[in-house]
């Protein structure tokens, strides 16, 4: 990675990706102080309107990539999918962080899970696909039901099936192209729910409370803070993200998503994925808390200390997908309910437009934000994960 010192007030931050992410990292930036550059392919990508500069180019364009390594101090992304080839063309350049060393652990469903049973953390069971000759074996080692996966670019349910017991399994790994996949345990989860942690340049981990997830058609509809979780559950969270920043030597904000499995006493977590940037299921940290994702990204992406969350209460916040971005005036009237519209021009189904957070009821937040000591986590002994050996 080029040499990196923390950035001055006027600095310039550039961002891969064009989406709400990066229009939220940019709004962040701007208001302490510092300038985004976002490189996109997209003409219409709506963190365009909010930054100083924009490139619109294609992410194999290496005269562009240069011309915007040339114009910023310190690159980051909004999406995993970062081709390889653009990472380490930037990372000759700039620096780029997270470094691009995390993508290629996090875009690859099999390296990810082996990394995280590889640190004595829980997943579903897993095994993976690369031949049709392969299917049965992990058939009989995962059992079924189990859902199947594309082992790269699946998203929002995308590239994944269930199997049940009378499905053709095979006929399930064609209709995903016969692509190298990773047969999951189907787990019976209570609920979902996920970590947003940020790491500093210096190795500080600040995470936001544990946030729980509902999804619809397999999109993130709603997320409630505080999570409907035992004490001891939410402090394995904040563990399982500070244990998985520090391992990746992470700098920025992440978020890793969670199945809460058991109940009582036997309440426990898996990892489903981790996201290695700022996520949707943090969103509520923008009017819910003191300091949110997208500022604690860009504090530690600038070197800078990161800031103490403290949530402003209960909290909701609701995903506006499709043409539902059109009721927008209803929210306006709405007491502390926030409105952000990304302003993307069109609204086609399923698209995420904009969200609302809505405070739901003050409440004492001293309890927020804790900086956890350094990690030390106990592989939770109550699942059928089998750790395995380091990814491919
Ligand atoms: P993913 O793309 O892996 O985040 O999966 C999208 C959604 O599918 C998750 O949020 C879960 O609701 C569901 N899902 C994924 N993997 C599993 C699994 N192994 N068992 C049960 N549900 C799953």
């Amino acid at each position: 990675m080029a040499d990196f010192t923390a950035l001055k007030p006027g600095a310039t931050i550039g961002i891969l990706g064009g989406g709400q992410l990066a229009r939220m990292i940019a709004l962040a930036a701007a208001r302490i102080g510092l300038k985004c550059h976002v490189f996109a392919p997209e003409p219409d990508s709506c963190a365009f309107g909010v930054v100083r500069r924009a490139t619109l180019a294609e992410y194999d364009d290496e005269a562009a990539l240069a011309r915007f390594a040339e114009e910023v101090d310190v690159i980051t992304y909004e999406f995993e999918n970062v081709p390889a080839d653009t990472a380490a063309f930037l990372s000759s350049r700039k620096p780029v962080l997270p470094d691009p060393s995390v993508l290629a652990t996090t875009q690859d469903r099999l390296t990810e899970k082996d990394f995280v049973t590889s640190l004595g953390i829980a997943t579903a069971p897993y095994a993976g696909i690369a031949s049709a000759a392969e299917i049965l074996p992990a058939i009989r080692k995962i059992g079924l039901p189990a859902v199947l996966k594309t082992r790269r670019f699946g998203y929002d349910g995308k590239g994944q099936i269930k199997i049940g017991p009378k499905d053709d399994a095979a006929r399930a790994w064609r209709s995903l192209g016969e692509a190298p996949c990773i047969l999951e345990g189907f787990v019976q989860f209570t609920r979902e729910v996920s970590i947003v942690a940020a790491r500093s340049a210096d190795g500080e981990v600040v995470s936001f409370d544990i946030t729980e997830n509902e999804h619809s058609d397999h999109i993130l509809k709603v997320s409630r803070v505080p999570a409907r979780v035992s004490a001891s559950v939410g402090k394995e969270g904040r563990l399982i993200a500070q244990k998985i920043a520090e391992a990746l030597n992470y700098v920025g904000t992440l978020a890793v998503e969670l199945f809460v499995v058991g109940d009582g006493k036997d309440e426990t977590l898996l990892v489903n994925e981790i996201a290695p940037r700022v996520h949707n299921s943090g969103h509520w940290t923008i009017d819910g808390a003191t300091v949110s994702q997208f500022e604690q990204h860009v504090r530690a992406v600038a070197g800078w200390p990161l800031g103490k969350p403290l949530r402003r209460g209960r909290i909701e916040m609701i995903n506006l997908i499709g043409t539902e971005i059109d009721d927008y005036s209803k929210w306006l009237g709405v007491p502390k309910a926030y409105l952000h519209n990304y302003g993307k021009p069109a609204a086609r189904p399923g698209r995420k437009m904009g969200h609302v957070t809505k405070v739901l009821a003050e409440e004492p937040a001293a309890k927020d934000a804790k900086v956890a000591p350094k990690a030390k986590i106990k592989a939770t002994p109550k699942t059928k994960a089998k750790p395995k050996g380091r990814g491919k």
